[in-house]
């Protein structure tokens, strides 16, 4: 079943000044004409969405790779050109060492002027031989650096991501990478397990980075998710806390399962009931290829897939708000043997999982979907 709100929209930006050697994100190094080429292929497609659909957008996340990198200036080029709603939440994700050596206060100011009012930094850690080893170019001093130029520029409202699992890593670690992210005022954290992706440099000397095992990695998580909540970081998603209020909107359309558009090679839409996504070829996108048809999306197994990824999870209201029916009484009574082992909470109505939880929640939600 379709929703009727207005959907989010997500640019997304793939330049990288290098690549790190854990990513698979597709991103690339490009030259000041093809960025221009690029942000131009953009708006075109911004502007003919507007056209076709009369949208007014309540979120915009520019996302990467490494938006930052595509500058201030033309950053605000697009910006200007979209149809916001009033309100509506705008997200840059930036990098810390490219804030630090090639953005100015005015360059910060401007973006904000454009509306931008939310930053998501990739910090990873606070960490800086924990930052090295993860390809970071920037140390703690930078990233503090890179913080106050956001703030200096009036936006409040940012993220820092930190990254679990990661060489060099231990509890103490990670709690003083939790205290940064309170010191420095974030209002958001984003916390990811390190995953070896294939094909990655990662995987190519897995053996040798001398990485936490499968229990270590859970310890971390657990661990942080206790500490996070320690400095008012409410866990909302599995990988994502904040202080109440300070929530991503835009992250929380995919997990409500409502509609975006999506623009910019690879980047993924849902819209009108349907699924589709643009190839990893930025030159195509340049050159107006048309996006891929990936089926029909919002089913209810969607639906639940993604709502037990939330803190707040699978709501017996929405459910039949949404789909006409009640949660299947299978899934509550396979979430109340779940419960016994701490992995779920159920009330006999709603189905949510637990921190432990969520550390298995593909088999868990395969479990109860099956
Ligand atoms: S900066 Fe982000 S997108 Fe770019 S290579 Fe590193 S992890 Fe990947």
């Amino acid at each position: 079943m379709m929703t009727t709100d207005s959907p989010g929209l997500y640019i997304h930006i793939p330049f990288c000044a290098s690549k790190c050697p854990y990513c698979d994100f597709y991103s690339l190094k490009a030259d000041e004409e093809t960025k221009d080429r690029y942000t131009h292929a953009i708006i075109k497609n911004i502007i003919l969405k507007q056209e076709q659909h009369g949208i007014s957008f309540p979120t915009v996340y520019f996302g990467g790779g490494t938006p930052s990198l595509l500058g201030s200036k033309r950053l605000v080029e697009i910006l200007r050109k979209i149809n916001k709603s009033t309100d509506c939440e705008v997200t840059v994700e930036c990098n810390p060492s490219d804030l630090c050596e090639n953005w100015t206060p005015d360059d910060m100011l401007a973006l904000a002027d454009a509306g931008a009012n939310r930053i998501s930094m990739g910090m990873q850690s606070a960490i800086d031989n924990e930052r090295k080893k993860l390809g970071r170019r920037a140390g703690k001093k930078e990233v503090a650096k890179a913080v106050e130029l956001v703030k200096n520029a009036g936006i409040d409202n940012f993220s820092l991501d930190l990254m679990l699992g990661i060489p060099f890593q231990t509890t103490d670690t990670i709690r003083e990478s939790i205290e940064f992210c309170a010191e420095s005022g974030a209002k958001h954290v984003s916390s990811y397990l390190l995953k070896i992706e294939q094909g990655t440099p990662f995987e190519k000397v897995e053996k040798l980075l001398d990485l936490p095992d499968e229990d270590e990695c859970c310890d971390m998580y657990l661990a942080a998710c206790e500490c996070l909540e320690e400095h008012g970081y409410k866990q909302y998603e599995i990988s994502n806390f904040s202080v109440p209020g300070y929530e991503s909107r835009h992250n929380l359309i995919y997990w409500d399962c409502r509609e975006y558009l999506g623009i910019g090679a690879s980047a993924h839409s849902f819209f009108d009931g349907k699924r589709f996504f643009y190839e990893r070829d930025i030159n195509a996108f340049i050159d107006g290829a048309k996006p891929i048809d990936d089926g029909e999306g919002g089913s209810f197994e969607e639906y639940a897939m993604l709502r037990l990824r939330l803190a707040d999870g699978l709501k017996n209201d929405s459910v039949k708000a949404r789909f006409g029916f009640e949660i299947p009484a299978e899934m509550l009574e396979k979430s109340r043997l779940f419960e016994k082992n701490g992995l779920t909470v159920t009330d006999g109505k709603n189905i949510s999982l637990t921190p432990k939880g969520f550390l298995v929640s593909n088999s868990i939600t395969a479990s109860l979907l099956s």
